[in-house]
């Protein structure tokens, strides 16, 4: 019979044993030296079997390994049809997240930003009304009315905040968080917070309310001066960087005097951004962040700040830096706040296999400032992307067939790749900026996305030679 593998990636720990990512079952295998011979043999167009077997000097281990790869899903019948591999998701959705977008308004003007930049989801129609700036606190209340009756069997749910700037509205986020916490109590179950902001309105009492209710805090920040003020900037031109460093001090400081939730910063890669590594060490080192994570601008290819391919290299190039110095931590068991990796190595232990890039329009949803939901955050302005009100609830057959579009097996571009398990395509709204519709993949990304996994399945490889133990941690959350 002609066999050839599955969809996979072999890679090697430092030692040289094998191991394969299967894109089938999105799990990492290792393999013993023999299986690793006819996993490569089996390699591409495919080969007869038996051919392979009878010439080989160990025919009866090479068949009996043979035989633990076909029913692994690693070496498969050639004609056979690819498995289905995800799953559409149960309808309706239960909701574990919402993220109410308390303003569009904002006090930086941010060249990048897609919300006032140039790359913006939704301009008014000539004429229109123009919409809320700010989110009603009753909106607000009836935003968490709606995820609590949305949520299903969920025990804990998270009520995010998000602008604009989101503290630009700091009375309608103290309201909801009131009202979200007496809901939650009177139905036996818990509300997790979480905020964006860019630290220009963080004063002793934000500080303190947020570190009361403990909030899951991402502060959004390029770097040193130079990197912040380049592109974070006031209407005047201003940067921003001297404003926000002694609150953003100030909030570090007394969350960790409370034992709060780690406080994450979240760094925009644009063409002429330094060093990630310095970023890193920055924002750790010298400001005491207890995370890090990096996101590639969004933006059109025409814009200057855009990435182009040298750009993503340069970053692959960075990233794999980092990543080195994270699994030097994990061997030496220290903590190391390079988030993007830390997903990665949930998502690959926990063999994570997406039926859709991420979970908007299922487990989570955006809210605008008038109530309207959309996709996510970054999709509520956008009149053609709404899929429901928090009034009236979610218009099913929109979302699903938005989700039906949006599955992986209908990005016939991603059928072959190894990296579909934990990309399925990309982010709905990279996709939208780049080719104008939400649910085409992101194929400007690829290199970087696979580049990006396989580091992720080297690091792996590296930390689980030495250090099982490390990935404990990823089997209870
Ligand atoms: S978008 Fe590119 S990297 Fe992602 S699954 Fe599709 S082909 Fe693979
Ligand atoms: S569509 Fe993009 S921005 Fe929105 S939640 Fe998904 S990954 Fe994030």
């Amino acid at each position: 019979m002609k066999l050839r593998t599955g969809i996979h990636r072999r890679f090697t720990d430092p030692s040289g044993n094998a191991f394969v990512y299967v894109a089938a079952s999105a799990a990492i295998m290792a393999v013993d030296p023999l299986s690793d011979e006819l996993v490569m043999a089996f390699d591409g167009e495919g080969r007869e079997s038996d051919a392979v077997i009878t010439g080989h000097s160990d025919a009866e281990g090479a068949a009996s390994a043979l035989k633990d790869l076909i029913d692994l899903g690693i070496i498969r019948p050639a004609d056979e049809p690819n498995p289905p591999r995800a799953p559409m998701p149960p309808m309706p959705f239960p909701l574990a997240t919402l993220v109410l977008n308390v303003t569009n308004k904002c006090n930086l003007s941010c060249t990048y930003c897609y919300e006032y930049g140039e790359d913006r989801l939704s301009e008014p129609a000539p004429g229109a009304k123009s919409k809320r700036p700010m989110m009603l606190e009753e909106t607000a209340r009836q935003s968490i009315d709606f995820l609590f009756k949305s949520c299903g069997e969920r025990p804990v749910v998270t009520i995010t905040f998000f602008g604009g700037e989101t503290l630009l509205n700091f009375g309608t986020i103290m309201a909801a968080v009131e009202y979200a916490e007496v809901e939650a109590a009177k139905l036996q179950k818990r509300a997790h917070f979480a905020l964006t902001t860019n630290a220009t309105l963080l004063t002793d009492e934000v500080i303190r309310f947020l570190v009361a209710h403990r909030f899951g805090v991402t502060i959004s920040i390029d770097g040193d001066q130079k990197e912040q003020d380049r592109h974070r900037r006031y209407k005047s031109g201003k940067g921003s960087f001297a404003e926000i460093v002694p609150r953003i001090r100030t909030l570090l400081k007394t969350n960790r005097a409370n034992r709060g939730r780690p406080i994450g910063a979240r760094v925009t890669l644009t063409q002429e951004a330094s060093s990630v590594m310095d970023t890193y060490r920055f924002l750790t080192e010298d400001l005491g962040f207890d995370e890090v994570g990096f996101a590639p601008v969004t933006a059109a290819k025409k814009r200057d700040y855009a990435l182009d391919g040298s750009a993503y290299d340069r970053m692959l190039a960075e990233f794999a830096s980092l990543s080195d110095d994270f699994v030097a931590a994990a061997l030496a068991d220290r903590p190391h706040g390079f988030a993007n990796l830390n997903d990665l190595l949930r998502e690959l232990h926990q063999g994570i296999q997406k039926a859709h890039p991420c979970g908007a329009g299922l487990g989570l949803l955006g809210v605008s400032t008038e109530g309207k939901l959309g996709l996510c955050h970054r999709f509520v302005e956008s009149e053609s992307h709404e899929v429901g009100n928090v009034r009236d609830g979610v218009n099913e057959p929109v979302r699903q067939a938005f989700l039906k579009r949006g599955h992986v097996d209908a990005k016939t571009d991603c059928r072959q790749c190894f990296a579909r398990p934990l990309c399925a395509g990309g982010c709905y709204h990279e996709a939208h900026v780049r080719f104008g519709d939400a649910t085409h993949a992101n194929l400007h990304a690829c290199e970087w996305i696979r580049g990006w996994t396989d580091l992720g399945l080297s690091a792996y490889a590296r930390i689980q030679a030495s250090r099982p133990d490390f990935f404990a941690r990823y089997e209870t959350s």
